[in-house]
């Protein structure tokens, strides 16, 4: 293949974490160092083989009923949500998980970094560069003192909400066609943990969150606004895809978007529609680029959350997708620029 392969890829968000934590193997290190299951999307060799050289490590805590495997089936036109989760049920699984990816980080399978310039200097290093992230703010008490425990573990990126409803703020749900209005903002008690994130210089989210919960985040936050794992809803009316407004929003913060991988969420016709492709996904970047300009556009491919297009197949597949924007006509610039250098530019923005 082309020198393409070798372009380097920072990946938005991933649900990893969960894949580990649900299974049964006790030796989590081994499983991602050595090789996971094929049905997974990442684990270190095929990151190597497909230059995945690092990303946001989501922390998912899952729904009670059902402890499954993937975050967001992303397969149905209309899933009902799950109850909220109870704090400690919530504190249990995020604890569980970020005590996966702290091991990771001591076995040196991977790198938790707390900057941009640790990001930086992971990937130049070829160790794989990790952002410790909370998808649905569950296990933080309102008084956010675990905010505090879990930022000094190295949190750097948080979403507020999964799409179920939480004590900070309430998702959109898995609804195909949907506006992303789907109900009401933040509490009082979101409202002061965007200020505690601001404070903090955590990275916050908005992929999920309802669009007056966005509104709400928009209103407060004193940094760009960032969705680690959405689409446009012009092509795919999916309620987890962002509007022109929400785009327009971000663009005018000098925010960022990761394209999601997941085929509900690319495919125009939603979800249950035959999947999706690459022709899609570089759909989504032409019309992410037209809103948000060239430094607002990266990848978030929610690999092990969701049913990808098999084109990519997992990890390894990347260099598919880096080569369909070659023959798109985006120059090596530009494809950098998608593939991780917008990531490490924005992290250097939010988190420092
Ligand atoms: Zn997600």
């Amino acid at each position: 293949m082309s020198d393409q392969k070798r372009v380097p890829v920072f990946d938005g968000h991933n649900d990893t974490l969960l894949k580990l934590y649900a299974n049964s193997q006790a030796d989590k290190v081994g499983l991602f160092v050595d090789g996971a299951p094929a049905s997974w999307h990442i684990d270190l060799p095929r990151a190597r083989k497909g230059g995945l050289a690092g990303g946001m490590f989501a922390i998912f805590p899952p729904p009670l009923e059902q402890r499954r495997a993937t975050a967001s089936s992303a397969l149905s036109v209309d899933e009902p949500l799950p109850p909220e989760l109870p704090l400690e049920a919530a504190r249990g699984f995020t604890f569980a998980m970020a005590a996966i990816l702290l091991e990771l980080d001591r076995a040196g399978a991977l790198k938790i970094c707390r900057s941009a310039a640790e990001v930086s200097a992971a990937m130049h290093n070829d160790m794989m560069a990790a952002i410790f992230h909370i998808e649905g703010a569950e296990a933080i008490d309102p008084r956010l003192d675990a905010l505090e425990v879990l930022h000094a573990a190295g949190l750097r990126s948080l979403g507020i909400v999964w799409s179920r409803p939480n004590a900070f703020g309430q998702g959109v749900p898995f609804r195909y066609p949907s506006s992303p209005d789907t109900g009401d903002g933040l509490t009082d008690a979101g409202k002061a943990l965007v200020k505690a994130c601001n404070e903090l210089k955590i990275l916050i989210d908005l992929s999920h969150l309802n669009e007056k919960g966005f509104r709400d985040v928009a209103a407060l936050t004193d940094a760009p606004l960032v969705a680690t794992h959405s689409n446009v809803h012009a092509i795919c009316a999916h309620a987890r895809n962002l509007t022109d407004w929400q785009l327009g929003a971000i663009r005018d913060t000098g925010g960022m978007v990761g394209l999601n991988f997941a085929t509900g969420f690319l495919n125009p016709k939603g979800p249950g529609a035959g999947g999706a492709n690459i022709e899609m996904m570089v759909r989504h970047i032409d019309a992410l680029l037209e809103a948000l300009g060239e430094d607002g556009v990266g990848l978030g491919s929610d690999f092990d959350g969701a049913p990808i297009p098999p084109e990519i197949g997992d990890a390894a597949g990347l260099p598919r997708l880096i080569e369909a924007f070659a023959k798109h006509g985006y120059g090596t610039a530009l494809i950098e620029k998608i593939a991780w250098k917008n990531w490490v530019s924005m992290l250097e923005r939010t988190i420092g």
